[in-house]
């Protein structure tokens, strides 16, 4: 072995000792950014589905019921800094997508505009990227947030459909003929993303949808 090597081996022992990686599902030590066993619990709940939006005709493909280990990998991608977790996300999201719209054509791929600013990052966005790379098609901002609003998971069914109205606006005039794929990580109500389709369907584009997880509305009620 090369004292290069060596060096390496014991650089990475040190790293594995001190900053061990650790699974973004429960939080152990392990050797990869998702252990095996929280990887298995999302493939045994992987289970696309067709959900239909609360406030419109909106419907969107999804992968899991938003609960147990996807909640806590969500919640940890979203306010922990776990970026690592749109990783094994958006594989299942870009499965579910290549079945559902199997011989649909995507011009582009775009995500729900930052939400809130005290967000360090855009995990619409992070999503929307790794869906683009794995299915090849190009990422497109075609939307942008006009004015803040209220977080919409505080608020009650017919407050998020008021909440969200106004919001985003188009960037591009012209649409026409372009079929977008909007990619998010969980449809509640679908209000967000029916405002969101709305205003790429002004601008002539015809939309489709899809998030990672989805709420089973009754639990809100
Ligand atoms: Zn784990």
């Amino acid at each position: 072995m090369s004292i290069k090597k060596i060096y390496n081996n014991i650089k990475s022992l040190i790293n594995f000792i001190f900053f061990p990686t650790k699974c973004i599902g429960c939080d152990e030590v392990s050797k990869e950014y998702i252990c095996n066993k929280c990887k298995k619990e999302l493939e045994k709940n992987f289970c696309p589905k067709i959900v239909e939006s609360y406030h419109s005709e909106l419907s969107c493909i999804s992968c899991f019921v938003y609960q147990n280990k996807v909640k806590e990998i969500i919640h940890n991608f979203k306010f922990k800094n776990h970026r690592n977790a749109s990783l094994i996300l958006s594989n299942f999201l870009t499965i579910a997508i290549e079945k559902k719209f199997k011989n649909q054509k995507f011009d582009s791929i775009t995500f729900v505009p930052c939400y809130y600013p005290d967000e360090k990052y855009n995990h619409s966005e992070i999503l929307a990227e790794k869906i683009s790379e794995n299915l090849e098609i190009p990422i497109k901002k075609h939307l942008k947030k006009i004015r803040e609003n209220k977080k919409q998971h505080r608020l009650s069914f017919s407050e998020r459909q008021e909440n969200v109205k106004g919001v985003y606006q188009c960037v591009e005039g012209n649409l026409q003929n372009k079929n977008i794929l909007i990619c998010d990580d969980i449809i509640t109500t679908g209000a967000t993303l029916s405002e969101c389709a709305k205003e790429l369907e002004k601008s002539g584009a015809k939309v489709f949808c899809s998030t990672v997880a989805y709420t089973i509305l009754k639990t809100l009620e």
